[in-house]
């Protein structure tokens, strides 16, 4: 059952061979078993959880099912859900009890999907390699003394050690994207504003977007169709038409199915930096990306070079200011002993929060401060837009942009965790997505020293059926996606 794609275990719900109380209950299980090595989930209630499964199936039991009704789905600790402990991976949230559903979880509950539990995550999303959760590391599932990528490591971790069918991430630089790779898994961080960040704590406003992380393309599209859909109360929510985004997925495209997509390479994605055994497996999905009828072009991203700078500039800045309310008075920790006002923030703050997310409220106060605001933070801006002018030029020339997900396999516990600059290189190449605001998504294309490597497939605004469609055949003639790390039997 495990193995099962999304639709196959909705089809099964629906044919009775399993009921979603048992199908819950079996991920409980794996859970309870395997999460204290792993540390993927924070908070765990099986009996709302099954609680939840009892309602599913006697929706399944009056056909009124959608194609979610009773699946387990974990979610990344970032997302608020009612009545559930919410801590996005601090101590200043520890106590935090949300009384409302952010708009992805109210999307999943009226889907009838099961809450399987919340996911361990770097604190307020800020790193790439959980290591800067308050409630400790996630490991690896291909190998425990490894990191499972950031910021989405707890959900990416319970995925690719099947505690859980599919699982929530956000991705402000990466965070969606980089774990998958690192953990062998599919995932998509969709044009700014297609999913509402409604309910979702803020880290860097401009660039968060919530995504999938699944075992596959097809699972990720079942996903964004119920994640998707314009939110009144986000106000960078787009108003669109809903999409179906798995409508590409079931044509047949015969031997060739992406004859006439046009794959863009660009020169900086192959320019060295990268892991040359991830720089092979790179090559080789290029290659059988042409087999199956796509053409490749050659291009290049001038300005992608200055996106880790120009996203730690705007990033922090962004954070600064989210996180100006976490101050002991409205809601999470506060400090136990303080004379006055004044120390009462101070205090709280000093104890609430960890050293990374200090670092980042340093970083975004002082570009923003008077005087250097023109110098940092208006020209990180002018970058910002110099980027996305070179991928909608990029765009005139392909379909989809093509390149690693991550310059390296994953990597060892602590080794980056002392240098902040090595650790923001590990999303040297998801950043300008974000900068741009465009769809991304991770695929698995091979292993390297026993560790998945992941494969980047970028597109236009708007092109997500396109994207996971590409994504969707290479998977067709490939079994990277089906690989399980031999201890989660
Ligand atoms: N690793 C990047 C950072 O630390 C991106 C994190 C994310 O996408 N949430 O900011």
């Amino acid at each position: 059952m495990i193995e099962r794609s999304l639709h196959e275990m909705a089809q099964a719900l629906a044919g009775k061979e399993i009921s979603s109380v048992e199908l819950t209950g079996l991920y409980l299980e794996r859970i309870a078993r395997h999460n204290p090595l792993l540390n993927a989930f924070l908070t765990v209630d099986a009996e709302r959880s099954l609680a939840q499964a009892r309602q599913a199936d006697e929706r399944l039991a009056r056909g009124e099912q959608t194609a979610l009704t009773g699946i387990p789905i974990a979610h990344k600790d970032i997302f608020c859900a009612r009545d559930w402990r919410t801590t996005c991976g601090s101590k200043m949230l520890g106590n935090f009890v949300s009384p409302y559903d952010a708009s992805v979880i109210e999307r999943f509950q009226a889907a009838g999907a099961v809450l399987l539990g919340k996911t361990n995550m770097d604190e307020f999303a800020m790193g790439s390699s959980n290591e800067t959760s308050f409630y400790g590391p996630v490991r690896n599932p291909w190998d425990s003394t490894c990191v499972p990528g950031g910021s989405s490591g707890g959900s990416a971790a319970a995925v690719a050690a099947r505690l859980s069918p599919a699982a929530t991430g956000t991705d402000t630089g990466g965070s969606i994207r980089q774990p998958a790779a690192l953990c062998g898994l599919s995932g998509m961080k969709p044009t700014y504003g297609v999913i509402s960040r409604y309910g979702m704590i803020a880290f860097a406003s401009s660039l968060d977007q919530a995504g999938p992380l699944a075992r596959s393309a097809a699972d990720c599209a079942l996903l964004l169709n119920t994640m998707a859909g314009f939110d009144e109360r986000d106000s960078t929510s787009l108003d669109r038409p809903p999409e179906d985004y798995t409508r590409e997925l079931a044509s047949d495209g015969g031997t060739q199915p992406l004859r006439g997509i046009r794959i863009g390479l660009p020169e900086e994605f192959f320019a060295g930096g990268c892991d040359q055994e991830v720089m092979q497996l790179v090559e080789q999905a290029i290659a059988e990306y042409r087999k199956l009828g796509a053409e490749t072009v050659v291009l290049s991203l001038p300005n992608m070079r200055l996106s880790v700078a120009a996203y730690y500039v705007i990033a922090p800045a962004e954070a600064s200011s989210n996180l100006a309310r976490f101050d002991g008075v409205r809601y999470g920790y506060r400090a136990p002993e303080y004379d006055d006002l004044n120390e009462m923030y101070s205090r709280t703050r000093a104890q609430g929060f960890g050293a990374e997310v200090k670092r980042r409220i340093l970083i975004g106060t002082y570009v923003l401060s008077h005087g250097y605001y023109d110098a940092y933070y208006r020209q990180a801006q002018r970058i910002r837009r110099l980027i996305a002018q070179d991928f909608a030029a990029a765009f005139r020339q392909c379909d989809v942009i093509v390149g690693p997900t991550s310059p390296s396999t994953a990597f060892k516990l602590g080794e980056k965790a002392a240098d902040p600059v090595q650790m923001y290189l590990s999303d040297i190449y998801t950043i300008a997505v974000n900068l741009a605001g465009l769809p991304g998504l991770s695929i698995p294309c091979g292993f390297a020293r026993g560790l998945p490597a992941g494969l980047q497939l970028i597109g236009n605004y708007f092109s997500e059926a396109k994207l996971l469609n590409v994504a969707h055949r290479y998977q067709q003639v490939t079994h990277w996606h089906q690989a399980r790390p031999d201890a989660f039997a």
